[in-house]
């Protein structure tokens, strides 16, 4: 079987579309969704509308929540804290109902998705070998698929995590057996490179290969500046960062 799996969409609607046609769905049995949907970018709706129709599983992430009202966005920076605000007065009741109702967590077999980590799946980032390590006990399944920093990453552990290549076209082999992965985001990467960014996992081969998509960056940022969306947040687009 192939999944694909996106994290970060962001309601960048064009970047998911770039992604989406990117699939080739023939190929891919499923696609999972490791939150974050909306926040940000100027199309939540039909973000929410594409994911539910073709993701098989989803979690929620801290910018889904903040929207759907389920958490504060106190700890959010300014300009974050007013796109979610903004995020929700465009969205349906339904869709906010479907916000607030995605788990924080889902175990598939051998697979964990979350957004943050398996010890908080809202809030914390997995960015170091430490963090990588204090969260192996947490980890419920061998590997888990994970969002939130916007940095693809792979993390090779047994009792302790190493830090794998994660390049663009290149086939990793999972061959060990504890493993925590970042597809990196669709919607607003930050690592420098302005593609959307996702993963299609085999489990036939068990390799795992990172995509990169170029899609219209200023149209989405034309539309952010006419929703009036804070003025960073349609600058970084253009950085990936
Ligand atoms: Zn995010």
């Amino acid at each position: 079987m192939k999944y694909a799996v996106l994290a970060d969409v962001h309601a960048n609607l064009a970047a998911l579309e770039a992604v989406m046609k990117d699939i080739d769905h023939g190929k891919v049995d499923e696609l999972w969704c490791l939150g974050d949907l909306v926040g940000y970018g100027p199309d939540p709706a039909e973000c929410i509308n594409l994911i539910r129709q073709y993701c098989s599983f989803c979690v929620a992430g801290n910018h889904d929540w903040a929207a759907a009202g389920k958490i504060s966005t106190e700890y959010f920076n300014p300009e974050a804290a007013y796109a979610a605000r903004w995020t929700t007065t465009k969205l349906a009741e339904d869709d906010i109902q479907y916000l607030a109702m995605l788990p924080l967590k889902i175990n598939l077999e051998n697979f964990s998705l979350v957004h943050g980590s398996p010890r908080e799946p809202i809030w914390e980032y997995v960015l170091s070998t430490n963090v990588a390590e204090e969260n192996l006990r947490f980890l419920e399944t061998s590997c888990c698929f994970l969002g939130h920093s916007h940095v693809p990453l792979v993390f090779e552990c047994q009792d302790s995590c190493t830090l794998r290549r994660f390049e663009v076209d290149v086939p990793l082999n999972l061959s060990v057996k504890r493993l925590f992965v970042n597809p990196g985001s669709v919607g607003q990467p930050r690592d420098r490179d302005t593609r959307a960014s996702y993963a299609i996992f085999d489990n036939n081969t068990n390799q795992i290969v990172l995509y990169k998509v170029p899609y219209d960056i200023s149209a989405v940022q034309r539309r952010m500046a006419a929703a009036a969306l804070p003025r960073s947040l349609i600058e970084r687009l253009k950085y990936g960062a």
